[in-house]
């Protein structure tokens, strides 16, 4: 007997085209519904490809809409126990986007959304103004509002009237009479810049000056605006943050339903200077979600309208027909959701997800994957099966940012509450007309999960705890980490390359069976899964 032909080592690379295909399936032959029915993110894998760079250099920019491009794929869902103004902020922060939800009054969530544009700025164009007989108890309330205590005096008390002097943090801090005009306390000698002065003149100004603000004053004196050291800090701190290119304000999105008096709702948010607005719905594609997207199309044309939810092709096609500039995915695959068990329809998410992206990409659509995501690595596979961000309610609960305080729970964890939108626990505090912190009750936004005629309420969600993760300022960095490293595994230097490769078929797939999933797991007597330091 001969022994084996054994070939020539340097011809490996040679011999690998004598094969039918690359190892593995391409998406098309993963997404094949009649060979594999209908996958989750759990079935399958991604294959490993050439790392020829290290993970830094791999690049997460991704659009969220037509227009709007994010340094980083994360969205916060529009939920009462995931994003306010405190999670908006430091999602954008961090390069992603916070959606503040609207189980409350439009009144609150208009202040959440100005809360968010105001954090951060270049010129402060619209700077909160006293006058000289304004008080100080008035001044300490202004701080308590807007969280910011320096307001210059003028003579009116308004912008464009003349600057007459600065109230600052320390000039009323340790003042007790309540009732004492601020002209008594107002700094008068101040340092300031002619309007016509660039950003970057400016800001060098301010640095010279070591005051906190800069009021910008035109040729009679008068106030124009104002800048203030603390945003070239941030501007520092923060080199990913979300930004429209033309703006040193951080991007903002906010979730409405689909009710006449929504339209009232969205006038007020985008006074308050909304960028995104999303139509909030489990089954998006509606006469009511389709009359919406047209209508806001019509009536705020710089205003970003993303649609969904949806996680069929024809559902996506009635809605980029009417106009959207984004598209929303999921439904039943949310961790608090029961859709799927209690109204039998849905569909699994990574087939949801693949679906619905190959269709819109051709339209120039980006779409976000949402729920279901418990790890970076549902986060690679949405992303890789052709969406371009991730919403994240459940993962993004546990964290500092999220509305609510921490608490035990009776095993002895720290924990905070996460409720789905459609839980009772939700559905009556809307009916109630207020969110998990909002103390303006007043009549909420629509349901997405009932209509206000039904007597029973079904649920389509649960209500619970997950476990406490600490800052934002932590998570979000290392899920970008992870995702870096997950792109350098499979030799993608961005996702759009990742995109790219897979419609090409050059990225490859595996499902993942039962068995497979359990090799894939921890199999130890006992351990501590610590996920980042
Ligand atoms: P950016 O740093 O990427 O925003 O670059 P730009 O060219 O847009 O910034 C112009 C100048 O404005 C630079 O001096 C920046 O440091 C500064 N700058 C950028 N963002 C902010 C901000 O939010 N506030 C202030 N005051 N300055 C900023
Ligand atoms: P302050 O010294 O208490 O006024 O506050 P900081 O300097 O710590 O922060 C002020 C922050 O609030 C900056 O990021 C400003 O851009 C932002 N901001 C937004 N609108 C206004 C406003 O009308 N007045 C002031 N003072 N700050 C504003
Ligand atoms: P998670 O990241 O927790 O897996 O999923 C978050 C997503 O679940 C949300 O963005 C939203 O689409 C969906 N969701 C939130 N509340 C409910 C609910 O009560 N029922 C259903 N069906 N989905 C919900």
């Amino acid at each position: 007997m001969s022994a084996p032909q054994v070939l020539d080592f340097k011809n490996a690379e040679e011999v690998l085209k004598e094969y039918d295909g690359r190892d593995g399936l391409s998406v098309t032959e993963l997404m094949d519904a009649k060979v594999h029915g209908g996958l989750t993110y759990n079935d399958f894998l991604v294959l490993p490809g050439y790392i020829g760079f290290p993970a830094s250099d791999v690049q997460l920019d991704s659009p969220v809409t037509k227009r709007i491009t994010l340094k980083s794929p994360f969205v916060s869902s529009p939920m009462d126990t995931v994003t306010e103004h405190d999670m908006a902020i430091h999602m954008a922060l961090h390069g992603g986007l916070g959606v503040i939800h609207h189980n409350c009054s439009p009144e609150a969530q208009a202040d959440m959304v100005r809360k968010v544009k105001r954090y951060e700025n270049g010129f402060i164009v619209d700077p909160v103004v006293i006058k000289r007989d304004t008080t100080v108890g008035e001044a300490k309330a202004l701080k308590e509002k807007w969280a910011f205590g320096g307001f210059p005096v003028t003579e009116s008390g308004k912008l464009g009237s003349k600057l007459l002097g600065i109230v600052t943090n320390r000039d009323i801090q340790f003042v007790d009479d309540d009732e004492m005009p601020v002209s008594k306390v107002m700094v008068t000698e101040l340092i300031t810049a002619n309007s016509g002065v660039t950003l970057v003149q400016a800001n060098s100004i301010l640095a010279q000056s070591k005051k906190g603000k800069l009021p910008i004053v035109d040729d009679k004196g008068n106030l124009v605006s104002m800048i203030s050291r603390s945003d070239l800090t941030k501007n520092l701190h923060f080199p990913l943050a979300s930004k429209l290119p033309d703006s040193k304000q951080l991007i903002c999105a906010a979730a409405i339903g689909t009710r006449p008096e929504d339209k009232v709702r969205l006038a007020k948010l985008v006074d308050a200077g909304l960028d995104i607005v999303i139509l909030d719905s489990s089954q998006g594609n509606s006469m009511y979600q389709i009359e919406m997207i047209k209508w806001i199309k019509k009536e705020f044309p710089e205003l970003d309208v993303i649609g969904g939810n949806v996680v069929t092709r024809e559902q996506a096609a009635s809605l980029i027909a009417a106009g959207v500039d984004g598209l929303r995915i999921g439904m039943g695959s949310g961790s608090a959701c029961i859709t799927q068990e209690v109204m039998a329809v849905g569909r699994p998410q990574a087939t949801a997800v693949y679906n619905v992206c190959q269709f819109a990409s051709r339209f120039g659509v980006p779409c976000i994957a949402d729920g279901g995501i418990q790890n970076v690595g549902h986060i690679v596979k949405g992303l890789a099966l052709g969406a371009s961000t991730v919403m994240m309610g459940g993962l993004l609960a546990g964290t500092t940012e999220s509305p609510g305080t921490s608490f035990v729970s009776r095993e002895g964890k720290l924990v905070k509450a996460y409720r789905g939108m459609g839980s009772i626990d939700a559905m009556q505090d809307k009916k109630a007309g207020g969110g998990a912190k909002d103390s303006q009750k007043s009549n909420a936004g629509t349901a997405r999960y009932f209509s206000e005629g039904d007597s029973v309420l079904v649920a389509q969600g649960v209500s619970g705890a997950v476990a406490h993760r600490g800052s934002i300022a932590k998570f979000v960095p290392y899920l970008a980490a992870g995702l870096k490293h997950s792109l350098q595994d499979s030799g993608m230097t961005s996702l759009e390359e990742m995109h790219r490769k897979v419609t090409e078929g050059v990225v490859r797939f595996e499902i993942r069976t039962p068995s497979a999933q359990l090799e894939g797991g921890v199999n130890m007597e006992s351990y501590e899964k610590k996920l980042y330091a």
